[in-house]
């Protein structure tokens, strides 16, 4: 049975690389029948935080992936969280030192730090520890345990051969020992494990099948199935996925924009598109198809459709992602999706009253088709929540039109609109009546429009006109119209 993992350790915000590789193993182990396990790997006491932790929490609740074995669920090889299983560390990394596959080393800090400094000084070719207690005496040993001096247990590297793991994706990857990390810590000497040594032992215990995580683990294949091999165990199959990248070719960082699910949630992504998006970042059905619902995955995910080449995250392209799932969505659903940023920015109470819940109802069809992201609703409709104030007189003045003839347009074109409205026009009828008017004015049509427009919504992007004005109310707008005459 498939069983896969996702391993975060929990020094910050879920980000897009991460999200897709939780992505990736919970697809996989749903095509597959399998387990999705989440493990969180918190052994870095100093960098770990109790809010990146709700926010995995929040980040997974909210992308609606659930997981069979892990924190908050349980399961057969609880605890899933690695500082409540340090004394399972322990005992295997004294385990491997009883086998001869590690030692204990009593090295100072200073001592360490000297050795360093050696073989910078003497541009030594062979870097990092020395390898100054693998062969200790049980005296020496003795003597150092006598002193108090508390160890550190490292891993004995073979000193010859090479180790070579299989990646799906890259296929055989080949070290050669003698150039793998030499000795690295697997257990410090305040007992707590490393990263390594944690890790390979869940993996092993938990009965991990598959270890999908980041291509910058590839460094650490080597030294992981020499820990396999110390410990006489089978190492899981690999697959590293696929880097992801901003436009520019660059690993995605905080400089081609948000990365954390956290500001693209804020900002009225939603879970459906995000999810559908990043699925699509190094992972492919056919090459053609673009859209999948969370189902549709869960169905059709497999491993060799993974590409080997980086992916790119485009912003362009998510936006185009979450423009179409906020047109799927029915109006009366849309609108409680929209309230919460109305209710942010002021433009309706908290919680709103049945007249703002009505307004930002007939809202919703003008902003629809507009939208690329939830928070968009607030620039495109507060000025039918509140009054935006005397226009700014630049705005109002279309291309080669000055101020007086513009004024004087205006005041022409409010004339026509408000005894259309009162007449009962219908607002089509309306409109083509002031197009026409524009021509004997000898004016552009958005000469006509454009200061209506400004005067009304304050901003010379806006929703369709005249939907603007029935949703504000004939009175409103002419007032406002009115103001921008004077
Ligand atoms: N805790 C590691 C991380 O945060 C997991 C790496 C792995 O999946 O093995 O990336």
């Amino acid at each position: 049975q498939v069983r896969v993992r996702y391993a975060p350790s929990p020094t910050g915000l879920q980000h897009i690389g991460g999200v897709r590789t939780a992505l990736f193993n919970y697809f996989f182990a749903r095509a597959n029948g399998g387990k999705f396990i989440l493990r969180i790997e918190d052994t870095d006491r100093e960098r770990s935080t109790v809010e990146a932790l709700h926010d995995l929490y929040d980040t997974l609740d909210w992308l609606g992936i659930t997981w069979d074995e892990g924190p908050q669920v349980g399961g057969p090889y609880d605890p899933y969280i690695q500082s409540e299983r340090y004394a399972v560390y322990r005992e295997y990394a004294r385990k491997l030192v009883e086998d001869g596959k590690a030692y204990y080393c009593y090295c100072t800090a200073e001592r360490l730090e000297q050795v360093r400094e050696e073989q910078q000084a003497t541009k030594s070719p062979y870097q990092g520890y020395d390898r100054h207690c693998r062969d200790l005496t049980p005296e020496e040993r003795a003597r150092k345990e006598a002193e108090g001096v508390s160890p550190v247990i490292r891993l004995k590297v073979p000193l010859e051969g090479s180790t070579t793991f299989h990646d799906v994706l890259m296929g055989d990857i080949t070290r050669m020992n003698k150039d793998v990390n030499p000795d690295p810590v697997l257990l410090k000497s305040d007992g707590f494990p490393t990263y390594h040594l944690a890790n390979v032992i869940d993996d092993h215990l938990m009965g991990i099948t598959h270890i999908m995580r980041a291509q910058e683990w590839i460094p650490s294949g080597p030294l992981h199935i020499l820990l396999y091999e110390a410990f006489d165990w089978e190492p899981p199959i690999y697959c590293h996925l696929p880097m992801v990248m901003g436009n520019d070719g660059h690993k995605l960082s905080k400089r081609h924009g948000s990365t954390s699910v956290k500001d693209f949630r804020e900002k009225g992504y939603l879970p459906e598109a995000l999810m559908n998006y990043v699925s699509m970042v190094g992972w492919s059905y056919d090459g053609q198809r673009e859209f999948f619902s969370k189902d549709e995955l869960e169905k059709v995910f497999s491993l060799e459709k993974i590409t080997k080449s980086p992916g790119v995250f485009d912003y362009k392209k998510l936006d185009w992602y979450n423009g179409h799932y906020i047109r799927l969505k029915g109006d009366a659903e849309l609108a409680s999706l929209l309230e919460p940023y109305l209710q942010q920015s002021g433009c309706i109470g908290t919680p709103p009253t049945e007249t703002e819940q009505r307004k930002v109802l007939e809202i919703v069809p003008l902003v629809k088709e507009r939208l690329k992201v939830l928070s968009d609703v607030v620039p495109m409709t507060s000025f039918i929540f509140s009054d935006p104030g005397f226009p700014a007189v630049a705005d109002l003045l279309p291309k080669k039109q000055d101020a007086e003839q513009t004024l004087e347009v205006l005041g022409q074109a409010y004339g026509i609109l408000r005894s259309m409205v009162e007449a009962g026009s219908p607002y089509e009828e309306i409109e083509s009546h002031l197009a026409a008017f524009a021509g004997e004015a000898g004016v552009k049509v958005n000469g006509v429009f454009q200061p209506i427009r400004v005067a009304v919504t304050g901003s010379t992007v806006s929703p369709p006109l005249f939907d603007s004005i029935r949703v504000l109310g004939a009175e409103t707008s002419f007032s406002r119209i009115e103001r921008a005459i004077d």
